[in-house]
């Protein structure tokens, strides 16, 4: 049915246990019917974000753009990443409203209101850019060695897989090859900062640090992550695992794109804040299209 090569990220893995439904519409109908009026209605709503996730993609662009420029001797002030990260983010509100516009033109009614970007939002981003510009470790990785950015849409190919686990930038220093990673909302548990970092590792060296910068309360928070071999191993482990979880998912997919076996959210709560909500049987009530599902699927 979906013949695309098995493909992990953390955003997949993260929507399919939050909703398989969502996940199966996001990632495979929302791409095999892109031609198709449902289709690109499918693609536009899962391309609106709520002004919070653009505050922080904006902050990343923002850095992003700050490392290049630095690489090629153009040290920004704080007032040009200041205008810098206001251009960036009233651009991206306003592309937001449009995305919300066209699927209105199209008569459908996203939970989604159109809004204008918020002072205080662009102040906090400003002011978290301008923190991690200056942060002592991060000033030192510019001004040592080389550094070069990576977009976090470059995958990497392991066995079969296309997996999704890029760093932010690849820094070449004195001490060899370090992977350096933006986690923009919260510092993750020891955990999963292990396992993120033995992932981000498949872009570098088998020594390579993996240094993870963790936003939280609006504080940079650094951790220095040499994965081992074994650590390694066990996340691709896991990796395997959640790949056998989507694969059998997509497999339920009927023919003519029938989701009736697909799974619904487990609670409200994913629903809630659901892009495609407007397209999916629990807008009237989720435990009601789980019992019409239930009935579908006795069939
Ligand atoms: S509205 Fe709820 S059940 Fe429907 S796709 Fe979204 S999260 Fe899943």
């Amino acid at each position: 049915m979906f013949p695309q090569q098995p493909t992990w990220s953390n955003s997949r893995i993260s929507l399919m246990q939050r909703c398989p439904r969502a996940f199966v519409l996001r990632y495979a109908l929302a791409q095999v019917s892109r031609h198709h009026e449902r289709g690109e209605i499918l693609s536009i709503a899962f391309q609106i974000q709520t002004p919070w996730i653009l505050l922080h993609q904006t902050i990343r662009e923002v850095v992003h753009d700050y490392v290049e420029d630095h690489v090629n001797g153009t040290v920004w002030s704080n007032g040009l990443i200041g205008s810098r990260f206001k251009m960036d983010y009233e651009k991206a509100m306003q592309m937001r409203n449009q995305l919300i516009e066209r699927i209105q033109a199209h008569n459908h009614h996203t939970s989604f209101q159109k809004r204008q970007p918020e002072q205080h939002l662009i102040d906090m981003g400003i002011k978290t850019c301008i923190k991690l510009t200056q942060h002592p470790v991060f000033q030192n990785l510019l001004v040592q060695g080389s550094i070069e950015r990576i977009e976090l849409t470059t995958p990497i190919s392991y066995g079969r897989w296309k997996l999704y686990s890029a760093p932010d930038f690849v820094h070449h220093g004195p001490k060899g090859k370090s992977l350096i990673k933006l986690n923009l909302y919260g510092l993750p548990s020891r955990n999963n900062r292990e396992r993120q970092a033995a992932l981000t590792r498949l872009y570098g060296n088998h020594d390579s640090t993996v240094v993870l910068f963790s936003l939280k309360e609006r504080k940079w928070i650094v951790n220095r992550i040499t994965p081992m071999n074994n650590q390694v191993q066990e996340s691709l482990n896991l990796v395997a695992n959640d790949v056998e979880k989507m694969e059998s998912i997509l497999s339920l997919v009927g023919r003519n794109n029938d989701l009736s076996l697909i799974p619904l959210a487990d609670s409200y709560r994913s629903c809630m804040h659901c892009n495609v909500r407007f397209l999916c049987p629990s807008q009237h009530g989720l435990e009601k299209a789980k019992v019409e599902q239930r009935t579908l699927m006795c069939q």
